[in-house]
């Protein structure tokens, strides 16, 4: 089964979130895939918060 790994914690994950959290995201153009555990860090109250979907193995 093929897996990602979270961007922040180095997790490998079957489910994955795909976001922008920080401005360098959207400066960059890129997205980043993130575990539950993370994704809950940095969601709240971020003004750069962006979901992209949602990524299953
Ligand atoms: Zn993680």
């Amino acid at each position: 089964m093929a897996k990602k790994k979270c961007d922040q914690c180095k997790d490998e994950i079957t489910t994955a979130f795909r976001v922008r959290h920080l401005s360098l995201h959207y400066a960059q153009k890129e997205w980043v895939f993130l575990c539950d555990d993370c994704l809950n860090e940095v969601k709240p109250n971020n003004s750069s918060y962006k979901y992209g979907g949602t990524w299953k193995a």
